[in-house]
């Protein structure tokens, strides 16, 4: 079954259809890329699966259950889903630990002993055990990053969403989050990123889609869709972006 099935979404702003009649799966276990210009609708889409944005036409299931429909408590579907942003968006006034522990304890009701404890098996899985006791500010952007990412799988989440996780990073920094991951893809973890770096969606994505003004205009394996692009106009923003 699909972990992620979104079916004709329409999204406006003021008049300015952001997302056209959208179709997107995906599977339990698949990697899928979502790439294409600035403005062309990439945020809006995983703003929508996490129902940050409300979608005006268009249905969007998560295991199954209709996650658009009235009376969807949006707190309840978070649970489900970890979404980390360009920017850091740690708690400045938390430390590390109290970061990734704050939803397992605050949402989930787990007690704070057993939820430091698999927040440090976490931390420890990349690398970060030391700095659980620091404030967000004493870490390097990479480590920031790979803290929200950790903190967004603290809850066991079905999905997650990663919204240009590496744009914001000093280019010595890109790798180790991108390290990271990788190791999320070889754990199995389904995920839907948005990404500026063709040569790191070639390697980790099951699939690719080329967004194109709201529209999944080309979608396929990164052999496919990077390697062969068909559409014109997926081969005018590979030419720009390589
Ligand atoms: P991408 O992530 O691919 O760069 P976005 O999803 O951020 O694209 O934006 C798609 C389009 O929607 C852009 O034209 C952007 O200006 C517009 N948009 C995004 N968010 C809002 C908003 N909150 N209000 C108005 N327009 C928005
Ligand atoms: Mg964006």
């Amino acid at each position: 079954m699909n972990v992620l099935s979104c079916r004709a979404l329409r999204k406006v702003f003021r008049g300015n259809v952001v997302l056209h009649d959208l179709d997107l799966e995906v599977a339990e276990h698949e990697v899928v890329v979502l790439i294409g210009a600035s403005g062309s609708g990439k945020s809006t889409l995983l703003r929508c699966v996490n129902l940050l944005e409300t979608v005006d036409d268009g249905t969007i299931h998560l295991d199954g259950e209709h996650i658009t429909s009235p009376g969807v408590n949006p707190d309840r579907v978070r649970q489900r889903i970890g979404m980390v942003f360009q920017a850091f968006n740690l708690f400045p006034h938390l430390t590390v630990l109290d970061n990734v522990t704050l939803a397992p304890r605050r949402v989930h009701r787990q007690p704070r002993r057993d939820a430091e404890a698999a927040a440090m098996r976490l931390l420890d899985r990349v690398g970060l055990a030391d700095k659980a006791r620091e404030y967000p500010d004493r870490l390097s952007g990479g480590q920031q990053q790979r803290v929200a990412i950790v903190r967004a799988l603290a809850n066991s989440p079905r999905l997650i969403l990663l919204d240009e996780v590496t744009s914001a990073l000093d280019p010595e920094l890109v790798g180790e989050v991108l390290s990271l991951i990788r190791e999320l893809r070889a754990d199995g973890t389904t995920m839907l990123i948005a990404t500026h770096e063709m040569s790191f969606a070639r390697e980790v994505a099951d699939r690719v889609c080329f967004l194109d003004q709201g529209r999944i205009l080309e979608q396929g394996t990164p052999q496919q869709v990077l390697g062969a692009p068909q559409q014109p106009r997926t081969q005018q923003f590979l030419e720009r972006i390589i």
